[in-house]
Order: C-alpha cells, then structure tokens, then sequence
C-alpha cells in the first residue's frame, strides 16, 4: 500500500511575518522557534516520515538565514532542500509559477504553507489524493472562526463543490489547512495561469474536480504571538519526540483491521460500513506520538474466496485512513494476506502471509526499518497472537472483537489481554514507560 508514485514538496516560506515583530525583524518567521526547534524543521520532521526526500522552499526576508538551515538540514540527511530566491515576493501562485519545473519529474506535487505548524499525516495525505480520480486534494481543518478562512463545501464523495474564501456567512467550518496535493498536470495548469493569489485566483478554478482531506490533528496558523505562544505551549505534548531523537531502531504496533480497529462486520466488502471502534483514534494517535510506527495486517480470505474485489479492498483501506484522519489519527502501511485457509485450525501456519504466519509483519518491519523484537501486535484471535510471536514481538489479545475462550486459553501465558485498542496502547505505554 506504500505509495509508488514520486511526490516532490513546495514550502510556502517566504512571509513577511509582520505580525510578529519585532520577532520578524530579526528573523524569518518559518524559523520561528518553538519548543527550541525552528518552525521549518516540524515540517521536514513531516517530510521524512513520508519518504518525500525532495522539497523546493520560496525564501525572501533574511533570506541568508534560511540558506544557512537549508545547508544545515541537507546535512543531517533525510529529504533535501532547495532553495527558490524571490527577490521581490511573488505571491503563492507566483511562486507556484517560478517553480514550474518541479512537475517535470513528479506525479504529484505537495504544496505547504509553512507557516503552519501541523502534525498531519503526510503519507496518509497522499494515499488519500491517489485514492480518488481528481487531480486536486486539498487538507481540511474544523477553524474555530470560519469567517477568517476559506471554506469549502463538501459532496457525498468528498468532493469540493464550493469554496469561498473568508465567507461572511460560511455554509461550513471546514476550512482550507494550506496544504495540497496536485498531479503534474494540474500543477502546471496552476502554474500557467500566471495568478498571484492560490485562494482567491486559483482555488476556484478547482471547484467540482478537487477533494476534501480532513485532518481532525493538531493544525495551528503561526500567524501572530498570541498563536506563536500558543504553539510554544503545545509542542511538548503534541510533538513529544522532540526530546527523544535518533538512537536506536524505530519500533512498531502491529495491528490487526477486524475486530481490533473496526468493528467486525462478516466478509466486509463496503466502504461505507467502515465503523472506527471506540477509541480507536485516540490510541493511533498517542502510539505516533510515543515515536511508534502503526501497521495494519490483515488477513482478507474474503479475496482469496472470490468475494471481495482488491480494487473494493482498496476503497476499503482508503476509507479507513479517512475516518482516522478525521480524528487525526493514521497508520504507516496496510499489508493484507488475500489468501483462503486450507484448515480451519487457527494456530496453524498454513503459509508465511495469512497469520498465524508472520510473514505481513516481517515484510513490514523490512519495508518500514522497524526493531521486530521491540515491536507489538494487537489483535483480536489467537492467530493474531501467535503472528506477532512468530515474528519476534510481543503480543495483546484484545476483547473487543471475536476472541473467544478458546482464544483466550491458547494466548494464556504468551499473551497479554486488553480489553480494547485503547487498553492495550496502555499496557504497551506502561511497558515502555512512556508518560501517557
Ligand atoms: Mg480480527
């Protein structure tokens, strides 16, 4: 499910930030620092997580001092920058235009105001732009004032059908979060309309061919120092592994899809009967921030059986990042095993894939460079059990699903048991020590 298209970024960096001198006068406000980190490298914290490993970034005010971290930051390794002087500013579609040839060599540009300090999901972003037919996604936040943003309204298929910028009577709070996905083709459309303005000129243009991404995540506008402390304020929870950097390999929670993260349904094949269970999005979200990737394995025999469709599996796993995202919460990768048992014996490996075998979560921890000895799997069955203990990690059978006593007896003493998703992030909490 890992993306194969090759995505570039555009940083929207070169704002004057008049509202917050005298701070701007010594400084460009993207590198505003927050929590002792400037505000540019949240968002190439954002870029390395999904694996996008080239950004162009607009620079104008003190723009020495940009220079200096962009070096820094091609340094360290990770996505590379490149800077796009602009002596005079251009404008978000003028720098859209001065850098037209990023769609040279992209399929699909990210384009990010970078006076945003965001923990979105950018993976989970651009899964969802390529889930659909529309050359355009834009991100979506709930504003608190939606006569200050611009606001879109949405279809039944989350398609943009209306959108105002800074409406005097807004017909939703769903506003524009600054951040866009957009194919080559769209892009250099954009590009050629030689606009000035992206929300008032171009936006638009899009109305009826772009969607809506809800990110139900932290989403702050640095725009002035009363957002500039409120931000300051907030890192330390919402950007806890700031102060635990580097060191030793990631660790993952392995996660089972039916009966763990959604409710059961039998032989689930429609999108719309994707149910989130209980607390689900919070538990996503305090694993990610605990520095821990999340992977869904999944054993879909649904397919294997000639009932479900991988184009319907598909739209499936896009609705389901889709619910997450509305609680700002979202996974790393979904593996799924399409294969039908042969037996009906749980605790027997019939191949590496279909679990108990471990073979969905060894492909993950390779793909996603994860420590497999300290790594989890949630899961309803004792098939899930037995797939993480197979792989090397540690296992939670959790009572939210299909468990039952048989379940209960082969996992005793291998397992732990949690009630929920929500109790057994705990539990792995606990374990690690982790604040919670
Ligand atoms: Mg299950």
């Amino acid at each position: 499910m890992r993306s194969a298209k090759r995505t570039k970024a555009l940083l929207l960096a070169g704002g004057l930030g008049t509202r917050l001198r005298p701070l701007t006068d010594e400084l460009p406000k993207c590198l505003a620092p927050i929590a002792g980190r400037p505000l540019l490298d949240y968002w190439i914290d954002r870029l390395d997580e999904a694996g996008i490993s080239l950004a162009r970034i607009n620079t104008h005010a003190h723009a020495g001092q940009v220079r200096d971290y962009i070096a820094g930051v091609n340094e360290r390794g990770g996505a590379r920058l490149v800077e796009s002087h602009e002596p005079e500013l251009l404008g978000s579609a003028g720098t859209v235009a001065a850098n037209a040839d990023l769609a040279d060599d992209a399929d699909v540009i990210l384009i990010v105001y970078a006076d945003n300090l965001s923990d979105v999901d950018l993976g989970s972003f651009i899964r969802f732009h390529e889930g659909h037919d529309d050359p355009f996604s834009m991100m979506l936040f709930r504003a608190p004032n939606p006569r200050a943003c611009g606001i879109a309204e949405l279809d039944g298929e989350a398609r943009i059908v209306s959108f105002v910028e800074k409406p005097e009577n807004p017909s939703s709070d769903l506003a524009n979060a600054g951040l866009y996905a957009v194919d080559a083709e769209a892009y250099r459309e954009m590009a050629s309309l030689k606009a000035f303005d992206l929300g008032f000129e171009v936006l638009p243009r899009f109305t009826g061919r772009m969607r809506g991404w809800l990110w139900g995540g932290y989403h702050l506008d640095i725009g002035n120092h009363a957002a500039l402390e409120q931000a300051r304020r907030d890192a330390a929870s919402v950007f806890p592994g700031n102060a635990a950097r580097g060191g030793s390999r990631r660790r993952g929670v392995f996660l089972d899809r039916d009966g763990t993260l959604i409710e059961h349904v039998h032989y689930l094949d429609d999108p719309s009967r994707v149910r989130l269970a209980p607390g689900v999005g919070d538990a996503l979200r305090r694993l990610r921030r605990a520095g821990f990737a999340r992977v869904v394995v999944t054993n879909q025999s649904a397919v294997g059986r000639g009932r479900l469709t991988l184009d319907r599996l598909g739209e499936i796993h896009v609705e389901l990042e889709r619910r997450l995202a509305s609680e700002g919460a979202s996974v790393d990768a979904i593996y799924y095993c399409p294969d039908a048992p042969v037996g009906d014996d749980r605790t027997v490996v019939e191949n590496p894939d279909r679990k108990p075998g471990p073979g969905m979560l060894k492909r993950g921890a390779s793909e996603l460079g994860l420590d497999l000895g300290g790594s989890w799997m949630i899961g309803d069955l004792i098939s899930d059990v037995l797939a993480g203990l197979n792989a090397g990690c540690r296992s939670i059978l959790v009572e939210s699903g299909q468990a039952t006593a048989a379940d209960h007896e082969a996992a005793s003493g291998r397992a732990l048991v949690a009630r929920d998703m929500s109790e057994a992030v705990e539990k792995i909490l606990e374990n690690e020590g982790v604040q919670a």
